[in-house]
C-alpha cells in the first residue's frame, strides 16, 4: 500500500507519488497552482536576480498593455467600489498607527499612544 500525504492547499488525503520526494501537494491543477505560487513567492524573497527579472517582465507586460487597468476598472465597478472601500480602512488604519490613536475595535493601544500619553503626563 502507498503512503498517503495530506495536500497542503485542499487539504485532503492522498496517495503519495513515489517518484516525488518530500511530496507536499496532491496533483489537482488548483494544488499544482498553489504549489507555483508559493515556490515563487520564496524565489522572489531569496533569489535578486529572480526578482530583477521578474520586476523587468512585470515592466514590459505593463508597457505592451498600458490600458488594461482603466479597462479592467471600467468593466467591473463592484471591484472598484470595494478595492475603494477596503483602501479606505488602510488608510485610516494606518493614519490611526501613525498619529497613535488606538484602533477601533483592537484591544489595548499601542505602544506609540502609551509614549504619547506618559509625555502629556509629565
Ligand atoms: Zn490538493
Amino acid at each position: 500500500m502507498s503512503q498517503m500525504i495530506r495536500c497542503k492547499h485542499c487539504h485532503r488525503w492522498v496517495p503519495a507519488n513515489p517518484r516525488i520526494k518530500d511530496q507536499q501537494y496532491c496533483g489537482r491543477k488548483k494544488c499544482q497552482r498553489a504549489r507555483k505560487t508559493e515556490w515563487q513567492r520564496s524565489r522572489l524573497k531569496v533569489d535578486p536576480q529572480y526578482k530583477a527579472n521578474q520586476d523587468e517582465a512585470r515592466a514590459k507586460w505593463r508597457r505592451k498593455n498600458s490600458g488594461y487597468s482603466k479597462q479592467y476598472r471600467d468593466a467591473n465597478p463592484a471591484y472598484c467600489d470595494s478595492n475603494r472601500t477596503l483602501q479606505k480602512k488602510r488608510d485610516q488604519k494606518r493614519q490611526n498607527k501613525m498619529s497613535g490613536l488606538p484602533l477601533p475595535g483592537i484591544g489595548p493601544a499601542h505602544m506609540n499612544a502609551l509614549v504619547a500619553e506618559n509625555i502629556l503626563k509629565q
